[in-house]
């Protein structure tokens, strides 16, 4: 990354006279990390920030220091926008309306720099990685709290320092993190090990309908299941992050939602990139990640997705 663009952000940054953060919905800890670790840094140099989550902040990531203080609609006449963690302007769930973003701040491969000044880094492991590394060259000072943010979205990115991107330099990352006042074991436990009763019972109907066929597994998440394990969320509760961890060479989990769409998500073994099938269909992602929301109903939505998915397979199978 150039030293203008690094200049032009620490500026526009700087200059700004009320700040508009924003991150994708159905919010991971990434995007929750990357929204509070901005906003709280800037603020603490004095900036005037709003911090925005269409959803809201996930029960998870509620114990994160301005968790509380994240709202979900715009409301103020914003001189600067910066949207996290977004590889397109639909994930913001629409809350800017046609304004366009001052500044994107990304690691998707997927990203299509819908800003007016793009900073997007797909060697990055997170967006919380693109800040922890950057604030302090921007200015910005990373407290404990700040610390705490940044490091969640990295931890919940790498599903714990696992993925197949994971360096030294992010376990010096995260070191720096640590020494700065983030507490790892806890911020672990919350952010990744940590299930509540509901969640574990409404993984319990996508772990009940599991598929396989050759090196494909799938299954489904029903609205019903939701309201049947008084679940409370509009995700996954992060089943596929678990289901990444089976057999499988492509793993596809087809998440039912209000008004008449399908959140899919995609994991694949490494080597393969399922990001290109998720960009056909809308969404986006990584190589061994990726997810789009699809209109139709869940027998539609599986129906096309899975045809497609075999179709890759068979494609790129040696
Ligand atoms: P998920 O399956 O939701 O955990 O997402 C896996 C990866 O794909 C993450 O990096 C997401 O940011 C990205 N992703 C998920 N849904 C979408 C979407 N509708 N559009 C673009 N990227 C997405
Ligand atoms: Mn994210
Ligand atoms: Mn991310």
């Amino acid at each position: 990354m150039s030293d203008l663009l690094h200049r032009q952000i620490a500026e526009m940054l700087h200059s700004a006279k009320h700040i508009l953060a924003v991150a994708h919905i159905r919010p991971d800890g990434d995007a929750v990390g990357s929204l509070l670790g901005l906003g709280l840094s800037l603020r603490a140099a004095g900036q005037k920030v709003d911090m925005l989550l269409a959803d809201g902040v996930p029960a998870p990531f509620r114990h994160l220091p301005g968790s509380e203080q994240v709202i979900t609609r715009p409301c103020a006449e914003y001189d600067v926008v910066v949207v996290l963690d977004s590889s397109d302007l639909q994930r913001t769930g629409g809350v800017l309306g046609e304004r366009q973003p001052d500044l994107n701040i990304d690691h998707h491969a997927t990203n299509l720099r819908f800003a007016r000044v793009n900073l997007v880094d797909p060697q990055a492991v997170a967006t919380c990685a693109i800040l922890a590394q950057n604030l302090p060259r921007w200015g910005f000072p990373v407290s404990g709290e700040v610390a705490s943010a940044l490091l969640t979205g990295i931890l919940t990115d790498t599903i714990g320092f696992r993925t197949s991107n994971m360096s030294p330099e992010v376990l010096r990352l995260a070191a720096d993190l640590m020494e700065a006042g983030a507490n790892l074991p806890e911020l672990y436990r919350a952010g990744l090990v940590q299930k509540s009763f509901e969640a574990a019972r409404y993984w319990g109907f996508g772990l009940e309908r599991l598929q396989r066929e050759d090196g494909l597994i799938w299954t489904t998440l029903l609205l019903a299941d939701r309201q049947a394990a008084a679940y409370n969320g509009n995700d996954d509760a992060d089943l596929i992050n678990f289901l990444s961890s089976t057999d499988g060479d492509v793993i596809v989990l087809f998440n039912e939602q209000k008004g008449g769409k399908v959140k899919v998500s995609w994991r694949a073994r490494p080597g393969l990139d399922i990001s290109t099938l998720a960009l056909r269909f809308g969404g986006g992602g990584h190589p061994a990640a990726a997810g789009a929301e699809i209109s139709g109903t869940i027998e539609e939505v599986r129906e096309r997705v899975l045809s497609e998915t075999r179709a890759f397979l068979a494609a790129h199978r040696h």
